[in-house]
This record gives C-alpha cells, sequence and structure tokens, in this order.
C-alpha cells in the first residue's frame, strides 16, 4: 500500500486473497520459506506505453496502454485486454494478480496476464478503432506470442477489436499463429467461446445450487451488464428455462418482468451498438432506470426480488446495501459473472449468510478456459464443434467448483467457495514456483 498508494482496486484483490490463505500459512512453513508472498504479488514484467493515433479530424490522439505479464509459472501468460476510461495500472494490476489464480484453476496450462488502455471505443468510428488498434499492437507485439503470451478481450475489447489487432500483428511479425483468442469463426476462432464466460457462470451456479437440491428453472434472475458476459448468462439462464429480468449498462438498467427479450438485446448490443434506452423504446411493459435516478447509496438492480443474482458488468458494482437487499429479498444464489463485482463488505454479507456465493476468480472462468480449448485448436490445425467445446466447458466448470468445494471443506468453513478457490489456486501456483527455483 506504501508503494502503490493509488492503486485501490489491486490493494482489494490482494487483500481478498491474502486473507484467505492464513489458514494455509498458519499451516504450511514452506510458502513463507520461499517468500512466495511476496514473489507472486509482484508482477514478473510490467509494460506501460504510449499509444498515438490519428482521429477522423486528422487530430493526433494520445493513450496509455499497458500488459502486465504477471505470472508464468504454470504456462505462457494469458488474460484479457480491457479498452475503457476507466483503465489505470492499478486496475490492471488486480485483473493481472486475479488471473493468476482463475487460470489454476481452470487446471490448463496458462500464466497469468493483463493488458488494456483508458481508450474508448465507444462513440469511435470504425476507422478510428481500427487505427488504435493497430498502434497500440504496433508496441504490443514484440511482447507476445503463441509461446509467451497470449491476450484475449475484455471490457471494450470485443471480436471486431480482436480483428484488428491480429491483422496488425500479422503484418509485423510475418506468421499466422494462435496469439490472440476470442476471433472470428471465419480465422481461428473456437466455437463457443464467445458464450463461454456467460455459459460457464451458470453452470457454476448450478452446481453450487445442486449440492443444496436446487435448481434455476422457473427461478426468477437478476443480471447486470449489457456486454458479452452478460447477453450469454440471459441466454444460457432463458434455455435453463429460468427467468432473467434484469439487465444494465453505462447509462441506466432495464427492469421487464416479463423475461428479458434476448434477440432484442443483441440486436441492440451486439449489432447496433446502441444503448439501452432503445431496449424500452422498443420493448412496452419493460422499465428503464437511467443512472441519473439511482439512489446514491444502491443500485436499484439489485433491490428486486430474485432467486440468484449474477453480476457480470464491472468491479464493485455490488455494495454492502446491495447485498443487504439480495439477501432481505430471498437471493441465495451470487454467481460473479465480472471480476471482483462484490466489494468486500458485500462479500462477507453472502458469507454470512452461507448463501450459495461464486467467488468471480471461479465462476467466471469459462471464459479463459475456453480461451485455452483455442489456444489448443489453433496448436493442432483442428476445429471442435460447439457441443464440444461446450462439454469441455462444462466439464472445467464442475472441476472449478469441486476443487474450490473441496478445499474449503479441507479448511473447515465449507460455505466459502472465496477461500477454497484462493487457496487451491494459490497452492498450485506456488507448489509449482518452488519447484521451478527462483
Ligand atoms: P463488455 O464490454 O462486453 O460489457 C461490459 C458491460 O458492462 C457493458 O454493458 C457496459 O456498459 C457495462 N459496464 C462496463 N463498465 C461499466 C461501468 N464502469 N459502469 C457501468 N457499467 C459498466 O465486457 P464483458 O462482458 O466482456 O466483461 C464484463 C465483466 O466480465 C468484466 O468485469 C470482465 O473483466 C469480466 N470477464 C469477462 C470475460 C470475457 O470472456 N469477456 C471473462 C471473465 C471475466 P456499456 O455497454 O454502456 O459500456
Amino acid at each position: 500500500q506504501k508503494t502503490f498508494p493509488a492503486q485501490k482496486e489491486f490493494h482489494q484483490a490482494v487483500h481478498e486473497v491474502l486473507d484467505s490463505l492464513r489458514p494455509l500459512l498458519a499451516k504450511e512453513s514452506k510458502y513463507e520459506r520461499y517468500n512466495i508472498l511476496q514473489r507472486i504479488v509482484i508482477p514478473e514484467r510490467q509494460i506501460g506505453f504510449r499509444v498515438t493515433w490519428m482521429d477522423d479530424a486528422g487530430r493526433i490522439q494520445v493513450n496509455q496502454g499497458y500488459r502486465i505479464q504477471y505470472n508464468s509459472t504454470l504456462g505462457p501468460y494469458k488474460g484479457g485486454i480491457r479498452l475503457h476510461p476507466s483503465v489505470n495500472e492499478g486496475i490492471i494490476k488486480f485483473l493481472g494478480f486475479e488471473q493468476i489464480f482463475k487460470n489454476a484453476l481452470t487446471g490448463l496450462a496458462m500464466g497469468g496476464a493483463k493488458g488494456g488502455s483508458d481508450f474508448d471505443p465507444k462513440g469511435k468510428s470504425e476507422a478510428e478503432v481500427m487505427r488504435f488498434a493497430q498502434a497500440f499492437m504496433s508496441e504490443l507485439y514484440r511482447h507476445i506470442g503463441p509461446l509467451t503470451d497470449v491476450p484475449a478481450g475484455d471490457i471494450g475489447t470485443g471480436a471486431r477489436e480482436i480483428g484488428y489487432l491480429f491483422g496488425q500483428y500479422k503484418k509485423l511479425v510475418n506468421r499466422y499463429e494462435g496469439v490472440l483468442t476470442g476471433k472470428s469463426l471465419l480465422w481461428g476462432g473456437s466455437l463457443a467461446r464467445k458464450e463461454a464466460t456467460g455459459f460457464g457462470s451458470v453452470y457454476f451456479a448450478e452446481e453450487m445450487l445442486r449440492e443444496r437440491g436446487e435448481s434455476l428453472e422457473g427461478k426468477t434472475c437478476l443480471v447486470s451488464g449489457s456486454g458479452n458476459v452478460a447477453i450469454y448468462t440471459v441466454q444460457k439462464l432463458l434455455e435453463l428455462g429460468a427467468k432473467p429480468i434484469t439487465v444494465s449498462d453505462s447509462t441506466g438498467m432495464i427492469h421487464d418482468a416479463s423475461g428479458i427479450d434476448l434477440d432484442l438485446l443483441k440486436e441492440i448490443k451486439e449489432n447496433r451498438r446502441e444503448s439501452l434506452t432503445s431496449y424500452a423504446k422498443e420493448h412496452p411493459g419493460s422499465r428503464f432506470i437511467s443512472v441519473g435516478e439511482y439512489p446514491k447509496d444502491h443500485n436499484p438492480l439489485w433491490a428486486i426480488p430474485c432467486f440468484a443474482a449474477f453480476p457480470s458488468a464491472t468491479q464493485n458494482e455490488l455494495n454492502e446495501k446491495d447485498a443487504k437487499h439480495l439477501l432481505q429479498n430471498g437471493c441465495i444464489c451470487v454467481s460473479e459473472g465480472a471480476n471482483m463485482p462484490s466489494t468486500p463488505s458485500a462479500v462477507e454479507k453472502f458469507l454470512a449468510a452461507k448463501i450459495c456465493y461464486g467467488p468471480g476468480k471461479a465462476a467466471n472462468a469459462g471464459g479463459v478456459a475456453t480461451s485455452g480449448l483455442e489456444m489448443s485448436q489453433n496448436a493442432s490445425m483442428t476445429s471442435w464443434s460447439f457441443e464440444e467445446v461446450d462439454m469441455k466447458l462444462h466439464g472445467i466448470m464442475r472441476g472449478i467448483y469441486r476443487a474450490a468445494k473441496e478445499t474449503a471443506k479441507e479448511f473447515g468453513e465449507p460455505h466459502n467457495l472465496v477461500l477454497g478457490a484462493n487457496i487451491a489456486g494459490f497452492r498450485k501456483v506456488a507448489d509449482a514456483m518452488i519447484e521451478q527455483g527462483i
């Protein structure tokens, strides 16, 4: 905290992990002997760079670019690229740090990394997005490679951005290789990658609920966000016969008591790239609440009664008061599609209430797991069917749940999947670090 006083999200993520590790460290002295904690919180390599591009009016624009290669113990660095005006070094560090443990939990050979820029793709023309992506890759290309570091999408980086990034990489290195995941299906992408994080988060919820003899069928669910993760969370919930009734974006939220209209949501967000105000206009009976109307201290989305909640927008979007509302209204399951969407005091509430709570690094690991499957397909120059990838994804999500649950039981807190996921992920990376020497 003394060295990086401004990086509050990074401190939050580190505190949560270190706190969970207490019982492990009390039982096992080798991690201290090998100074693993200090080694694991400092990235192996951190790249910061200037991204200069020209807008449509001929003005020169400058953005910050980042790639933080956190830990390569288990495989090539792997993690998304976030394009959002809120991006700074602390945000990328928090995401990269989380990615180490998430990737370890998938059981695939992937190290942890994250990157991004404070560039905002919103409101930019296609040509501007392309020029930015080309400028970003003109520096990034020298630091990545299919066996070194394989970036992917995240907030603001979808198939379009991945396409422009890949095109520039290929030009610069003169090689066609699987250096990015989340690629188009026309040229090396994996079926089911687009759906994977949302589907995975719902599969994780199903696993948690099964243990209590519950299911999602016929149940009312709340989803936040309306991007890649949220859309495919809504889709899987509908497929399972559940009733998702909310989505949100940076302008506000939709409450549609009849159930979210998935086709309309996709049309507005994936094709037209419009805000959710269009949804309310085109879907009579739904209600749009703008961010300006939100109460100061809580998000009205989480105050709607539900059985299960799927925060799938961004970090710290669900606070203690929101958690209280969810619990008071009978919510018994929270599965985090986003990274660190619940504040520490909200997490405390969920754990104290002993509901089914799936922390992001476990519940949203389906995206990176399927990116790992995309890497396998690229390396073997094959492509698997949707069903095959989805089946593997489902198996991986079950495996992550089991690993977190069994570890939580081993340490005497069977309901605490935060502790379970953190210890299971940490132990794997730390033991491998010890074996690989300093
Ligand atoms: P998208 O860019 O596709 O969608 C993000 C959604 O969240 C949009 O609806 C956006 O609103 C909203 N949002 C983003 N930032 C804010 C903010 N500061 N305030 C309010 N709303 C906001 O991103 P993804 O769906 O890919 O990512 C969502 C979350 O899931 C992130 O936490 C990401 O790190 C995490 N995640 C994503 C994975 C993936 O495979 N994509 C994998 C694992 C985790 P608007 O449309 O107005 O911009």
